[in-house]
């Protein structure tokens, strides 16, 4: 080890490295027989951590051995097969590998010139989503973000550039109350006051009301307001509901707004048939938010903006004087520092790449109609017992359900209480990550199955711990 350079013999980094990537491969190997979930107060972690910067030298084997160990070993496993809460991140090894190459050579994914590879790669797997989702391929772009939120706020910022110029002062955004919460935040770190923000209701189905956001934006209009942005849903995170995507699209068009969809979570569903038809629509957006890291499989962090006339991205986001154009080089030389808000970027787009070369988008097809017949499986399954309701039917692999026995006298209080302490119950034994959510006011157990190593057994199993603990 050589300190004064920050550097380790060539028989040191290997040595290490292959210790990293045993550690890796052993996490791999044995998650399915490890508990999902995570547990550690404050005070636990710091009488473990806490330390003043150290100023000498560690064994650099030990430090990594304290970290698999007390670090890594230890968090809650968001690709394990019973992992059934918020969006699970399922990952793959060949994607983990191709962050760890592109970490490795510490690739500058801003500029052309850095790395032309880099940036044709981020141009070749964006035009790949593009097609997917029905964009023009030529005339649209995109950008790869650390995430959903990011994407998404990248989308308003050039939606409100674009509609509203300089002055937003009376710019008007909608957006349903069963949209993301990064909807919102974004919205508020760019500014924007409370009163710009309209949140409209879902009907029984948690879709946006069509009809609601015509009036809401014509009693704008009427008050001299600016509406200029509609944000739809393609899959929300609660229930998997996808907005009415057409309707929207016809009354953006109509109303000359600018029609982004959230489709973080929903978006990969297009691979599906099914998922296909249910996403109708969608391909009629001006910007789409897709989540790599969800249902494509990928680790974090990766989100994606797709947008269908990738200029707007550009004179969005430039920040250099119009005289230095012409320097610039090619035009189709793309320079995502220009497309978005980070200057230095790490190559996202390889881990995108080198798993659709490796699988073949066959694979990640097959795994996602996968993931929504393993949730219409559940749902039938619930609907063949007597101790369980659906609350919210399987929609793009999520389903909200209760424990609700027929002929029982429970109070909707009652219900409550009993879903929610079988959640704890459920967590307590460590078996499987189950938590609630809350659905038009009722405690609901919910299920979101995008990983195509959770088998129907272990649905099974899961639900009928449920009723052990019921
Ligand atoms: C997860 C999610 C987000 C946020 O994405 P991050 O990658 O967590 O930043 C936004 N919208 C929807 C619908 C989501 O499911």
């Amino acid at each position: 080890m050589n300190k004064d350079t920050l550097e380790l013999s060539k028989e040191e980094m290997k040595a290490y490295g292959y210790s990293v990537v045993d550690a890796v491969v052993a996490h791999y190997d044995t998650l399915n027989d490890r508990s999902p979930i995570a547990t550690g107060s404050r005070k636990e972690m710091d009488s473990l951590f806490l330390e003043e910067a150290p100023e000498k030298p560690s064994d650099p084997k030990e430090v990594l051995d304290f970290v698999i160990e007390k670090v890594m070993d230890k968090g809650a496993i968001a690709a394990h097969p019973k992992f059934f809460s918020f969006v699970p991140g399922p990952s793959n090894y060949i994607s983990a590998m191709a962050d760890t190459l592109a970490t490795g050579y510490n690739v500058f994914s801003g500029g052309w010139s850095q790395s032309p590879p880099a940036a044709e790669l981020e141009i070749v797997t964006i035009s790949w989503l593009l097609k997917i989702f029905g964009f023009p391929v030529k005339k649209g772009g995109g950008i790869f973000t650390s995430g959903g939120s990011m994407a998404n706020l990248t989308a308003i910022v050039t939606a409100r550039r674009v509609k509203c110029g300089d002055d937003f002062s009376k710019a008007i955004i909608y957006l349903s109350d069963q949209a993301h919460s990064s909807n919102i935040k974004a919205i508020r770190t760019i500014g924007f006051r409370k009163e710009q923000i309209r949140l409209i209701p879902t009907d029984s189905e948690f879709k946006f009301s069509t009809i609601k956001l015509k009036n809401a934006i014509a009693k704008d209009r009427l008050e001299g307001l600016q509406p200029f942005c509609v944000i739809g849903t393609a899959g929300t995170t609660n229930t998997g509901t996808v907005d009415p995507l057409k309707e929207i699209a016809a009354i953006c068009k109509e109303e000359k707004l600018w029609f982004h969809i959230d489709g973080a979570y929903g978006g990969a569903a297009i691979l599906d048939k099914k998922g296909k038809e249910l996403l109708k629509g969608i391909s009629k957006a001006d910007s789409i938010t897709v989540d790599p890291h969800k249902w494509f499989f990928q680790p974090y962090e990766m989100g994606c903006l797709l947008i269908r006339n990738h200029k707007y991205l550009k004179s969005t986001f430039v920040e250099k004087p119009e005289y230095l154009r012409d320097v610039e080089g090619n035009e189709s030389e793309i320079n995502f520092y220009d497309h978005g808000v980070q200057l230095t970027r790490r190559f996202r787009a390889l881990k995108f790449y080198m798993s659709l070369k490796t699988f073949g988008l066959k694979a990640f097809r097959k795994a996602i109609s996968y993931n929504i017949e393993l949730a219409e499986k559940t749902e039938k399954l619930l609907r063949k017992s007597s101790q369980w309701e659906i609350v919210s039917p399987a929609t793009l692999a999520i389903i909200n359900f209760r424990y609700n026995p027929i002929g029982n006298s429970y109070s909707e209080k009652e219900l409550d209480a009993l879903n929610q302490k079988i959640s704890e119950s459920v967590l307590a034994s460590k078996e499987a990550f189950l938590v609630t959510t809350v659905l038009n006011g009722q405690v609901v157990l919910r299920m979101c199955l995008i990983n195509p190593r959770t088998s129907f057994k272990d649905v099974k199993d899961t639900i009928a711990l449920c009723e052990q603990f019921a």
